[in-house]
């Protein structure tokens, strides 16, 4: 799948998003090492404890599918955000710290990194080894 539609995807998923209280509409799209995608979209409450982000929501979406090792993520919003710190943290159970996180802008404008880039130091899995 290429960039292009990683990007299409979550650009649909933004679509959905359920965000009265930001007005932020996040969308993301997940690619697992076997091909499959997945969309997810941020999905705010008046409890602002239940908000969870579209990157979760995607992660979460593939997990629950029998999907555990991600290869590729998309954030889309208009302004181009990077995942929030708890999204990182999130992925480095379901990545290496070489995962390919790109984010995107309305104007098409777009940065990819490194999730090791993004969360230094992580904490991941092999330190409860
Ligand atoms: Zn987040």
């Amino acid at each position: 799948m290429s960039d292009k539609k990683l990007r299409d995807l979550a650009l649909d998923a933004s679509t959905r998003s359920h965000s009265p209280y930001s007005k932020a509409k996040v969308g993301s799209a997940v690619m697992t090492e076997a091909g499959h995608v997945f969309q997810g979209c941020n999905i705010e409450n008046s409890s602002f404890g239940g908000t969870v982000c579209a990157e979760r929501v995607a992660i979460w979406k593939a997990v629950s599918e029998g999907h555990k090792k991600i290869k590729k993520i998309y954030v889309y919003t208009d302004a181009g955000w990077p995942p929030c710190g708890i999204c990182l943290q999130v992925m480095t159970e379901f990545a290496s710290l070489d995962l390919e996180v790109t984010f995107g802008d309305k104007q098409g404008n777009e940065k990819t990194k490194k999730l090791g880039e993004l969360l230094t130091s992580a904490f991941t899995p092999d330190h409860l080894k």
